[in-house]
């Protein structure tokens, strides 16, 4: 295994959409399709709801859909959740686990990322893995560590074996339009894949490092030029096609 080769460029609908947001995801199918050879591997992660016929309008097309989370265990009394098994059913390939929204709306721990990441594995799918600083551990000196502790946390032994994604939103970027700067993102990047391959040799090295946290149009060619920087994960800007296109041709 070797560095990440293609990047990728990851849109996460966050709760938004319903039956007429497809309509955006067609317009991608078509703006893709006139743009034969893109460098980027894309993907689209929906709510769930729209999960199975995001992934039929994906058919044909050099996109490919992911969920938002999933439980960490394959079925049973669980009422509201979603099993890795069900994403798959679906359609789904990939999956977003440990959104810093998720970690503080749902008080989702590093060990329980962990087993979901886990139940990913298991069941088929491709995790993101995300973590993520907040504004204030960052200005008291702590994001370094904070990082290293998430991922220390978040990813089981298991990463080492599949395909590992992971993202580095930082807390206070997510929605804001305030982007980390080029320098913080290098950095904070250089140090997750030191990590990661300390821990997990060459599949650390051919992890894909995300940045994610107000990834526009207007700045995603700047950030995803940044090295070690292997794609984008896009909130906000993934929802229009247009825009979302414009990122995945800057990478
Ligand atoms: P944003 O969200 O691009 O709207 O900042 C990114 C994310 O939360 O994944």
């Amino acid at each position: 295994m070797s560095t990440p080769t293609r990047p990728l460029i990851a849109g996460n609908w966050k709760m938004n959409g319903t039956d007429a947001a497809l309509d955006e995801l067609a317009r991608l199918k078509t703006l893709l399709g006139e743009a034969p050879g893109l460098a980027a591997e894309v993907l689209v992660c929906p709510p769930s709801t729209l999960i199975h016929r995001a992934a039929q309008i994906a058919e044909g097309s050099d996109f490919r859909v992911g969920g938002q989370d999933c439980h960490w265990l394959a079925s049973g009394a669980h009422t509201g959740d979603i099993s890795a098994a069900m994403l798959l059913d679906a359609g789904a390939s990939h999956v977003i686990l440990g959104h810093s929204e998720r970690r503080a709306d749902h008080g989702e721990t590093d060990a329980i990322v962990r087993e979901k990441t886990k139940a990913a594995l298991a069941g088929g799918l491709v995790p993101i893995v995300c973590v993520g600083e907040t504004e204030a551990e960052r200005v008291e000196g702590r994001a370094n560590r904070v990082i290293a502790e998430q991922l220390a946390g978040s990813l089981p032994d298991e990463s080492g074996a599949g395909p590992m994604v992971i993202a580095y939103e930082p807390v206070w970027a997510i929605g804001t339009g305030r982007t980390a700067t080029l320098a913080d993102i290098a950095e904070m990047h250089a140090h997750m894949r030191a990590l990661l391959v300390e821990r997990f040799g060459e599949a650390g090295r051919a992890a894909r490092l995300l940045y994610g946290g107000s990834v526009k149009p207007s700045n995603a060619a700047e950030i995803l030029a940044v090295p070690d920087v292997d794609g984008a994960l896009v909130g906000g800007a993934s929802l229009m096609a247009d825009d979302f296109f414009s990122i995945v041709v800057a990478a």
